[in-house]
C-alpha cells in the first residue's frame, strides 16, 4: 500500500486526516488545496473509513473532476469509474436521469447550454409578442438564471414593478416551454434536483445516509442554490448526513457576476459550527517576488477572511513591468520576450498570456502568428459550441427526443430543404393551438409547406429506424450522412475544417463509449436495463421501487442520451485544457486553478483591468482585485505585467491610464523595463508620484517636446479647436506620431476624450 501522506506538510497532513466532521480548509493559491482534497478521499478509502460509493466530491469543471479521478486511480488500486466525483451539473444530471419519473422529466430529457437557452428565450419572446428592445433576451435570461441560482421559482418572486412582473411572467412561460419540450438548462439541473430531494423524503434520507463524506473544491465560487444543495445532501439540521469538507480561497472568488456568494464560507463556518478550520499558508507554486506581489495586492481588499502565503522557493526574479505606446507595441514586446524565453529553453506550453477580456487577444494572436510562434487560444468556441457541431448534435437530439423544439428549429431547414419562415409560423400556430411540440404538429400543416415538413419528419423517422440497433459511433456516422450535413459542407468553400470537426464527432463517440464503460457494441438507443440489474433499491413516496444512484451510468442512460448530456455539459465549461506545445492564451477566468512557469498579464489599464463595469457594481473593484490575484498566482518563476497608452478595442481607440493595481504592488518586487513615469488616475494616494515627483515632471517635459515635434510635422497645433461629424466640437490636447501615423488626443467635452487618427478622422478647423 502506498504511503499517501509522506509528501504533505504538517498543516496539509492535519487537514487530510481530520476526523469525520465538517471542516473548512481556507488557503491561498498554490498551497495545495486541491492536493489535500484528493489525498483525503484516497486516505479515507485506504484506511477503510468509507467505501468509494460513500464519497461525493464536487469540482467546478469537468476537467478538474477528471483529473481528480486520474490522480485517485494513481493513488489507489480501485476502479474509480462509478464514483460520484463531478461538477454540480454532472452530478445532478446523473441523479435526475436515475429518478427522472419522480422529477417529472422524460428519461431522454436534454440539456440546454447557454447558447441554446438564449435561442429558446428569443423564441419565447417572439411567440408572445414581447418587445425585445424593452426586454432584451439576454436580460431575461440573466433574470431567470439569477432567480434559479437563488432557488426561486416564478411563483415565489414578488415583483416590485411592472417590468419585473413581466419578467416573472416570462420566467413562468419559459419553464412551461422547457417542460413541454423535455429540456432543462444548467441552473434547472440543480434546482430540479434540489426540489426533488426536498419533496421526496425517502430519497433524501437515502442519499444523506449514503454519502458519508461530501467534499467540495473551490468552495468560494458556490452560489446560494449550490450551498443549499450541499446542505441538503449533507443533512444539515437533520439526524442523517455526512461530513462536509470544504476547500476554498475567499481571495479567489471571481464569479460573483454569476451568482457566486463568497459569504457561503462564513455561513458554512457558522451554520455547521465548524471546529476544524485549517489554514494552509505554505505556497508550493511561485517564487518569492511573485508571491509578495500577490500578497501585497490582495491586502488592499477590505473584506477578507485573512491569511497569508509564504514560500521557501527564494525571491526568484523580479516581476517585469512594461509600458507600451500602443497595443501593437505591447504585442511586439510580448513576442520579443517570448522568443527570449524559448531561446533560454522554456517550453512553449509553459508560457501563458492572460488578458481580462477575449477581445484583447486578437492583436497578440496576430503578432504571434506573424512571428511564427505556435499558440493556442482558449475561451473561443469550444468544440461542442461550434455551429456545425451544434447542428449535428441537434440531429442526434431529434433521434433521442423529437419533441425538443430548439433542436427541431435549428435543423428543420439546415441544410436548406425549402422550409421557409412562413411554413414555420404556420407550424408554430398549429403547435400552440394543440399545445404540442412542433414535431407532433407537422400533420396539421397542409399544402406545400406540409409536404416539405413531412419530408423532414420522414428523414428523422427513417434515420431513427435505420440506426435502431447501431452502436453510438456508427449511429453518429449515419446521422452525419443522412442529415446531408457532410455533403452540404463539402460544397462550401471553407467547409473542409467543418467536415473535419464533424468527422471528429465519430471519434469523440468512440472514446466516450469506452471511457464511460458502455460495451463498444452497445446499441446507442437501448433504454435503461431492468432496474433489477442494480443491486440496491429504495422506495419512493408512492411506494414504488426506484433505482439507486449506485447503478452504473449504463443502466440509467442510453449511450446516446449520455453522449448528448456530455456534449452540453462540456460546452458549459469555462476552463482551458492545456496540452499542446504552444503558447497558451486565455482570459484570467479560464486560467483558474492552472499554473505555468512564465506568465504575461497584459492590458493592465484602467477600464480594462479593473474592468469599467466594475465601477458600477457593488464590490466591483474588490472582485477585479481578486481576479488580478488569481492572475498573478498562476506564475511559478517569471511574471510580466504590461499596459499600453493607446489601444484599439471594439473599433475605437482608447487612451488609457495605467491600472491602479500598479500602485498597489510592492516596489521591491517590480522591475520597470520602461521608465516608471505615467501617473495613474488613482495614484495620488501612495504611488511613485510621492516618492519621485521629479521623474513625473521630466516625463511631462519629454511629452511636451515630443508633442511639439508632432505638432510641427502633422500640420495641426495643440489648442486648436476642431469639429468632428460624430463627436461635435473639441480641442486638441495632444499630438503624437507623424505623417500618416499622426494621432491627436481631443477633448470633445460631453462626448469625452478621444484619440483619433489624423489621416483618417475628417476634422474641420474652427
Ligand atoms: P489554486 O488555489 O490555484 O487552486 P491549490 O491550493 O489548489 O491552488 P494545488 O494545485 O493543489 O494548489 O497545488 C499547487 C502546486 O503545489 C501543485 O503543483 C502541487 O503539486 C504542489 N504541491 C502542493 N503541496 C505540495 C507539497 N506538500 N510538496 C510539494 N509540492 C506540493
Ligand atoms: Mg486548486
Amino acid at each position: 500500500m502506498q504511503n499517501l501522506l509522506h509528501n504533505l506538510n504538517d498543516e496539509q497532513l492535519a487537514a487530510v486526516t481530520l476526523p469525520a466532521q465538517s471542516a473548512l480548509i481556507l488557503a491561498g493559491a498554490g498551497s495545495g488545496k486541491t492536493r489535500v482534497l484528493t489525498t483525503r478521499i484516497a486516505w479515507l478509502i485506504q484506511t477503510g473509513q468509507v467505501s468509494p460509493s460513500g464519497i461525493l466530491a464536487v469540482t467546478f469543471t469537468n476537467k478538474a473532476a477528471k483529473e481528480m479521478l486520474t490522480r485517485l486511480s494513481a493513488m489507489l488500486p480501485i476502479n474509480t469509474r462509478g464514483m460520484w466525483i463531478g461538477t454540480f451539473h454532472g452530478l445532478c444530471n446523473r441523479l435526475l436521469r436515475t429518478h427522472h419519473r419522480d422529477a417529472a422529466l422524460p428519461q431522454t430529457f436534454q440539456i440546454l447550454d447557454s447558447q441554446d437557452q438564449l435561442s429558446a428565450i428569443k423564441r419565447l419572446l417572439k411567440a408572445n409578442n414581447v418587445d425585445d428592445e424593452k426586454f432584451p433576451p439576454k436580460e431575461v435570461m440573466y433574470f431567470i438564471n439569477g432567480a434559479k441560482d437563488q432557488g426561486l421559482r416564478a411563483d415565489k418572486i414578488d415583483p416590485y414593478n411592472a417590468d419585473e412582473r413581466k419578467k416573472v411572467e416570462l420566467y413562468q412561460l419559459y419553464d412551461d416551454q422547457c417542460q413541454r419540450e423535455g429540456v432543462v438548462d444548467f441552473a434547472e439541473l440543480l434546482l430540479r434536483t434540489y426540489e426533488l430531494l426536498v419533496r421526496n423524503q425517502p430519497l433524501r434520507e437515502h442519499y444523506q445516509q449514503r454519502f458519508q463524506h461530501i467534499l467540495v473544491d473551490e468552495f468560494q465560487d458556490t452560489n446560494d442554490l449550490q450551498y443549499k444543495w450541499l446542505k441538503l445532501m449533507s443533512g444539515h439540521g437533520s439526524q442523517n448526513g455526512g461530513a462536509l469538507f470544504a476547500v476554498g480561497d475567499d481571495d479567489q472568488s471571481i464569479y460573483a457576476f454569476r451568482g457566486a456568494n463568497v459569504g457561503n464560507m462564513s455561513a458554512f463556518e457558522r451554520e455547521y459550527n465548524v471546529k476544524n478550520l485549517i489554514k494552509l499558508e505554505q505556497n508550493y507554486r511561485s517564487h518569492g517576488h511573485i508571491l509578495d506581489a500577490a500578497n501585497v495586492l490582495i491586502a488592499n481588499n477590505s473584506k477578507r477572511l485573512g491569511k497569508n502565503l509564504r514560500t521557501d522557493a527564494g525571491h526568484g526574479e523580479q516581476v517585469r513591468v512594461y509600458e507600451a505606446n500602443s497595443d501593437l507595441s505591447e504585442a511586439s514586446w510580448i513576442i520579443e520576450e517570448t522568443k527570449n524565453l524559448i531561446h533560454d529553453g522554456a517550453s512553449r506550453s509553459e508560457i501563458a498570456v492572460l488578458y481580462r477580456s477575449n477581445a484583447q487577444s486578437r492583436v497578440i494572436e496576430h503578432a504571434l502568428f506573424s512571428a511564427g510562434i505556435p499558440y493556442h487560444v482558449y475561451g473561443g468556441l469550444r468544440y461542442f459550441q461550434r455551429a456545425e457541431v451544434k447542428h449535428a448534435i441537434a440531429y442526434l437530439q431529434l433521434m433521442d427526443n423529437p419533441h425538443n423544439d430548439s433542436a427541431f428549429l435549428r435543423v428543420v431547414n439546415f441544410p436548406a430543404r425549402g422550409i421557409g419562415v412562413r411554413s414555420i409560423e404556420t407550424l408554430q400556430a398549429a403547435a400552440d393551438q394543440y399545445g404540442i411540440s412542433l414535431y407532433a404538429a407537422v400533420p396539421y400543416v397542409t399544402g406545400k409547406a406540409g409536404t416539405s415538413l413531412a419530408g423532414f419528419v420522414k428523414l428523422i423517422e427513417g434515420t431513427r429506424f435505420e440506426t435502431q440497433q447501431m452502436a453510438l459511433p456508427e449511429l453518429v456516422r449515419v446521422v452525419l450522412e443522412q442529415s446531408t450535413l457532410l455533403s452540404h459542407y463539402a460544397t462550401e468553400k471553407e467547409g473542409a475544417d467543418r467536415i473535419e470537426n464533424l468527422e471528429q464527432m465519430v471519434s469523440a463517440a468512440t472514446q466516450f463509449v469506452s471511457e464511460e464503460g458502455y460495451g463498444q457494441g452497445a446499441p446507442a438507443h437501448l433504454g435503461p436495463q431492468s432496474q433489477a440489474a442494480s443491486g440496491m433499491a429504495v422506495v419512493n413516496e408512492d411506494g414504488f421501487e426506484i433505482l439507486d444512484a449506485d447503478a452504473p451510468l449504463a443502466t440509467v442512460m442510453s449511450p446516446l442520451s449520455a453522449f448528448l448530456s456530455h456534449a452540453s455539459l462540456e460546452a458549459g465549461d469555462n476552463q482551458a485544457t492545456i496540452g499542446q506545445e504552444a503558447v497558451q492564451m486565455m482570459t484570467v477566468h479560464s486560467a483558474k486553478g492552472l499554473e505555468f512557469n512564465n506568465v504575461f498579464i497584459t492590458g493592465l489599464e484602467e477600464g480594462l483591468f479593473p474592468h469599467e463595469s466594475s465601477s458600477r457594481e457593488h464590490d466591483g473593484v474588490e472582485e477585479e482585485r481578486r481576479l488580478m490575484y488569481v492572475a498573478i498566482t498562476r506564475a511559478r518563476q517569471r511574471l510580466y505585467l504590461s499596459f499600453a497608452q493607446t489601444r484599439m478595442l471594439h473599433g475605437q481607440t482608447r487612451y488609457n491610464m495605467k491600472s491602479r493595481f500598479f500602485d498597489e504592488l510592492p516596489e521591491d518586487a517590480l522591475k520597470w523595463l520602461t521608465p516608471k513615469v505615467q501617473p495613474s488616475w488613482f495614484g495620488a494616494k501612495k504611488s511613485a508620484w510621492d516618492e519621485a515627483p521629479l521623474v513625473g515632471s521630466d516625463k511631462a517635459l519629454a511629452q511636451k517636446i515630443a508633442s511639439k515635434a508632432a505638432e510641427a510635422s502633422s500640420g495641426w497645433r495643440l489648442g486648436q479647436s476642431v469639429a468632428h461629424a460624430k463627436f461635435g466640437e473639441g480641442v486638441i490636447v495632444n499630438i503624437e506620431g507623424s505623417g500618416n501615423n499622426a494621432r491627436a488626443q481631443i477633448n470633445f467635452g460631453a462626448a469625452g476624450m478621444k484619440v483619433l487618427d489624423l489621416s483618417i478622422a475628417k476634422l474641420e478647423r474652427l
